[in-house]
């Protein structure tokens, strides 16, 4: 019988760049705006007013006119800077709290497994945020 699956083997970025695209998911925190300006060489007033658009009154990310996030060209082009939920992608906090989450994120993200049971996402997801 295979054992269940553990860890990271719920989920394998396919370097598909679907993530990175689509308005509006992408906050950026006060730190990381400082973080991100100063990577990119403009002040943080700036790079709000060049790089971000508005999610209510919370910044978000902006998007290009080919639906990507306008640091993706292939690749993100703000890999050592970018923002936590980048970097945390795909085990947020919000799947521990529903793990319906899990698969409504799935569902644009060919990466992530579904085929393996909630309570299993759940401890790999939990696992992995213990790590941080
Ligand atoms: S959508 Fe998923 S598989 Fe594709 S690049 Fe993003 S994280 Fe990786
Ligand atoms: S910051 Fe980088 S990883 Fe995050 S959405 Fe933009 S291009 Fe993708």
């Amino acid at each position: 019988m295979p054992s269940e699956p553990r860890g990271r083997e719920i989920f394998t970025c396919r370097m598909c760049g679907d993530c990175c695209r689509g308005y509006g998911g992408t906050f950026v925190s006060p730190e990381e705006i400082r973080a991100i300006a100063a990577y990119v060489g403009v002040d943080a007033q700036r790079f709000i007013e060049d790089y971000c658009q508005f999610s209510g009154r919370r910044p978000v990310l902006a998007q290009a006119e080919n639906g990507y996030c306008v640091f993706w060209d292939g690749k993100c082009g703000i890999h050592p800077v970018k923002p936590r939920m980048c970097r945390q992608w795909p085990y947020l906090e919000s799947v521990l709290v529903d793990v319906a989450n899990w698969h409504a994120m799935a569902d644009s993200c060919p990466g992530m497994r579904t085929d393996v049971d909630d309570a299993v996402i759940r401890e790999c997801v939990a696992r992995m945020l213990e790590r941080r």
